[in-house]
């Protein structure tokens, strides 16, 4: 493609985004396909002669787009969000015309020093020690990975890594509502997923430290090794948040790495009416937070902290004669610092987006969804036929469809008939949970351009479609 071609088809797909933004409400919220529709279409074969961009262009249009569920749409309330952002967008347009590979700091000295400075910049407002140090990674599975890891080769005194596993039996301790990559982590890891000790919670669903304790306790009588505790600040379901506080001191008694998951709730940190959940933070050894998720940066971007990243390097550098270079020992070679060696420009979107809104922008973006989750939340405090199951935590409410007189087991099929109404009907897409096993349906306002009447339509959105059921 000569770059008049470039110039031309990228004015003509920039309008289309442009577009797309100004009116993705009229876009069905969840995809409306079956399975096997967009598949079907694709061609059988790799074409043997190039194909206009022209072509491709339409094709996108008509093939792919009525695949795609609109997660930038403000009524996407399912899961958490993956929300984006204009400057977000723009800059990972140049980090892809770029096609720079920053596996370390010579092969593009800016992405290695970027990233460190919006570490320290995100971390610093986020209440992150100081003397801490961050990197990016792709997914928040991966910095967990990264940092059992890095707990087993501190506690194996750099064995495992060496020798492989002798006769250890290591012991990962979350609550019973962490988030399923702590299990995959230990899987990968080789620690095992029968050694993740999942510990009751509260009513509250934070983790009980009481018991938490018994359960070290009875492994290290059976002569089992404690490794870490991954503390939930934000739980997938319900936005619970654990004590960094009470589990680090859990931690330091022991003797056990604290690796704390914010991926979702760490965006509440910017405000400081919030900050009382970083207490104890100085206890933890790892802390990872996806700004790709509430922060209105777009996929992929994690931001991990550890309090010593001498452990990181020590478990994940390697250095083969290819990859030396003068400068090795005075920088740092990110490649060293997780799994993979190859790295995107991940830093370049979050310049872009702490510096386009500031941090009193974000903090105003991320007060104003709480408070309409808050109004959400008084709707259905309000209402006769709902019930709140939880009190809200964030921007996050919980609750469930309850008129009268109606067995548990029937209001678990209503409440999932409703989400599913709701969401075949393409106007809101909601998700649910389990809490103390009852069917729950979650709605989340995380959406960056959700406004009041996004979030009073997918109210009354709620209310009609109950007559359906
Ligand atoms: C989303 C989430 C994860 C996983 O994040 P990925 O970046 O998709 O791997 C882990 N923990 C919590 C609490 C989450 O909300």
């Amino acid at each position: 493609m000569t770059p008049e071609e470039f110039r031309a088809h990228g004015h003509e797909l920039v309008e289309w985004m442009a577009t797309y933004m100004e009116h993705v409400r009229d876009y069905p919220v969840k995809s409306q396909v079956q399975p096997k529709t967009i598949y079907d279409q694709i061609g059988e074969k790799l074409p043997l002669d190039s194909t206009s961009m022209a072509d491709i262009i339409a094709d996108f249009k008509t093939m792919i787009l009525p695949g795609i569920t609109h997660w930038q749409h403000p009524n996407f309330h399912a899961y958490f969000p993956a929300n984006t952002s204009g400057p977000s967008i723009l800059a990972e347009m140049l980090t892809a015309t770029l096609g720079v590979q920053g596996m370390k700091w010579d092969t593009s000295p800016a992405s290695t020093e970027l990233e460190e400075k919006m570490m320290e910049w995100l971390g610093g407002a986020i209440g992150i020690p100081a003397t801490w140090s961050g990197v990016i990674h792709d997914s928040a599975s991966t910095a967990t990975l990264a940092a059992l890891i890095s707990a087993r080769e501190q506690k194996s005194e750099y064995g495992i890594n060496t020798k492989g596993y002798e006769h250890q039996i290591y012991r990962v301790y979350c609550s019973d509502q962490t988030h399923s990559s702590i299990e995959k982590g230990c899987k990968i890891a080789g620690i095992g997923k029968n050694n993740v000790v999942k510990t009751p919670t509260n009513d509250d669903l934070t983790i009980s430290v009481k018991e938490l304790e018994k359960k070290i306790q009875e492994d290290l009588d059976k002569g089992f090794t404690p490794l870490c505790i991954v503390a939930a600040l934000g739980t997938t379901g319900t936005v619970a948040m654990d004590s960094i506080a009470s589990l680090g001191q859990i931690s330091k008694a022991y003797g056990i790495w604290l690796h704390v998951d914010a991926a979702y709730a760490g965006s509440v940190l910017l405000l400081p009416e919030y900050q009382h959940h970083m207490q104890g933070i100085e206890l933890a050894d790892s802390f990872v937070f996806n700004p790709h998720k509430w922060l209105f940066t777009n996929f992929d971007c994690t931001a991990y902290y550890v309090k010593d990243a001498d452990h990181l390097v020590r478990t994940f550098a390697i250095l083969p004669e290819y990859l030396k270079s003068v400068t090795d020992g005075k920088v740092h070679n990110h490649s060293d610092w997780g799994i993979p060696l190859g790295r995107r420009f991940r830093s370049l979107k979050l310049w872009f987006v702490l510096r386009y809104y500031g941090l009193e922008g974000l903090q105003k973006k991320i007060r104003e969804h709480i408070e309409l989750a808050s109004w959400f939340e008084t709707q259905i405090i309000e209402s006769e036929s709902f019930e709140l199951v939880l009190p809200r935590s964030l921007n996050v409410v919980c609750f469930r469809y309850n008129p009268s007189h109606l067995s548990e087991e029937v209001l678990d099929q209503k409440n999932a008939q409703l989400v599913q109404h709701l969401n075949d009907s393409g106007k809101i897409y909601i998700t649910h949970t389990k809490v103390k096993n009852r069917y729950t349906i979650r709605i989340v306002i995380g959406q960056t351009n959700v406004t009041q009447e996004d979030v009073a339509f997918a109210w009354e959105q709620i209310r009609k479609t109950t007559s359906k059921l």
